[in-house]
């Protein structure tokens, strides 16, 4: 059977969304999984409710902040980020850079380094933490924080992109530190996020009531670019006017390119993310929205704690987190030995005092999470945007675009890919 619709999105996460909601009515979008949202997803756990690690909405732009608020009609709640790092056996606030000036033990311990520092940066990303932030800091928590979070050589990084992962620091700030003073309280020092429902209720926001239609469990399994269709899994084949693909790079190569072709994507590298949640009999005693925990010894890098952004994400006198843990995404991750591995963490970490705190597990895995910024890596993505731009495949979202993008670029990013469709005219 071939269906003939004018727009085909890939993908009902925040892109795919957001950009079948500027376009309206004669729109198909074809999601695989059975539930909208993609990444920005809430999940219900036996009355819990817990997103995929942090996720809060930041905005540069305000128009983009203005749709949201529109969308979620003002339900939302503006907090002050409270964000902690456990370094060498002291929990510090975030960014590090700052936290550790509370500290008197580890101020004596770091600020000594940092100054005697260079501050030039360096040819690999272990010299380069060590010129900038000093021995300490960087063996206590760049290099360990980085090495888990990225399961790829730190050293294939690129150069320019190590920055944002290792920023400078800034000379005032250093030169407030040397005075006592901590220079602020670092970028994105507030966020907001819906009063109800956890960060799903915007993906669930933006798509109600619209008249655009969605078909769930549809996975896309080819693109013909040149005859203009998409075939599905269930061998239906739709023609398309215009194409939006919000779904990973390396998928949209896999679907649409000859054999020869998908060879490369193995150079698109990226880290998949396991997140663990745990329901616990009581709150922990912790107001932290996020801790993040560096120790190689501790498998995860990152937890989080759904109960301090909005109250109704746990049971009344219950508790939760849900702990991060990285895989390369060109591998396969042991669920039930990462499972076992945080629960026994948390308890060494005395996050939690006992195991039998601990009344459920419920485990959520993307094979996407973090795009790995390999050189090499950025040269493919180069190439192969300018490609689908040839073939008139439009592309927005994080993975799609293949970047390190937030809520805000993704909503952004669909809203410009239907605006040109608009333009263009069908
Ligand atoms: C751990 C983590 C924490 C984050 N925290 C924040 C935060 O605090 N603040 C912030 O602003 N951003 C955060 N982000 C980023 C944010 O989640 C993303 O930028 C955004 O959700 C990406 O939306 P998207 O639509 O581009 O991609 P996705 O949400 O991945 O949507 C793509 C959709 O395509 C579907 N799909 C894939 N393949 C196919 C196929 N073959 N056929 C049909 N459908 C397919 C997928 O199922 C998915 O629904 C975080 C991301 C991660 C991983």
């Amino acid at each position: 059977m071939s269906t003939c619709k004018p727009v085909i999105i890939i993908g009902a996460g925040l892109a795919g969304l957001a950009a079948a909601y500027e376009l309206g009515e004669e729109v198909l979008i074809l999601e695989t999984r059975e539930e909208i949202g993609g990444v920005a997803r809430t999940f219900s756990h036996r009355g819990f409710k817990y997103d995929l690690g942090p996720h809060v909405l930041y905005f540069r732009n305000q128009q983009i902040k203005e749709f949201v608020s529109d969308i979620l009609d003002g339900e939302w709640i503006k907090q002050e980020r409270r964000a902690r790092i456990v370094i060498a056996g002291e929990t510090i606030d975030y960014p590090v850079q700052e936290g550790f000036m509370r500290s008197t033990a580890l101020k004596e311990r770091y600020l000594t380094e940092i100054l005697k520092a260079s501050g030039q940066r360096g040819n690999t990303f272990e010299e380069t933490a060590r010129n900038l932030y000093g021995e300490g800091l960087a063996k206590d928590f760049f290099i360990p924080y980085n090495k888990k979070l990225w399961q790829h050589p730190l050293d294939e990084m690129n150069n320019e992109m190590m920055a944002d992962y290792l920023p400078s620091f800034p000379k005032d700030d250093l030169r407030l530190l040397v005075q006592g003073k901590p220079p602020g309280r670092g970028a994105n020092a507030c966020f907001f996020y819906p009063t109800q429902g956890g960060i799903g209720t915007l993906t669930r926001k933006l798509a109600e009531n619209q008249r655009y239609e969605v078909k769930l469990s549809t996975e896309v399994a080819t693109v013909n670019f040149r005859e203009r269709w998409v075939e599905t899994a269930d061998d239906s084949r739709y023609r398309y006017s215009h194409l939006i693909s919000t779904i990973p790079l390396p998928e949209l190569v896999r679907i649409s390119f000859s054999p020869e072709c998908r060879f490369t994507v193995g150079n698109l590298k990226s880290v998949g993310m396991v997140f663990v949640h745990l329901a616990l009999t009581h709150p922990l005693n912790n107001d932290s929205h996020w801790v993040y925990y560096p120790q190689p010894d501790v498998i995860f890098h990152r937890i989080s704690i759904p109960g301090n952004y909005t109250n109704n994400m746990t049971p009344d006198s219950k508790g939760s987190l849900v702990a991060e843990v990285s895989f390369p995404s060109d591998t396969a991750p042991n669920i039930d030995s990462i499972t076992i591995r945080v629960t026994e963490d948390v308890v060494k970490l005395r996050i939690i005092e006992n195991p039998r705190d601990i009344i459920d597990t419920d485990t959520k895995v993307i094979r996407y999470a973090y795009v790995f910024p390999s050189t090499q890596s950025l040269e493919l993505r180069k190439e192969l945007l300018s490609k689908y731009a040839h073939k008139g495949i439009i592309l927005a979202g994080r993975y799609a675009l293949w970047e390190y993008g937030n809520m805000e670029s993704a909503i952004a990013q669909g809203l410009k890919a239907a605006k040109h469709i608009k333009e263009t005219g069908s």
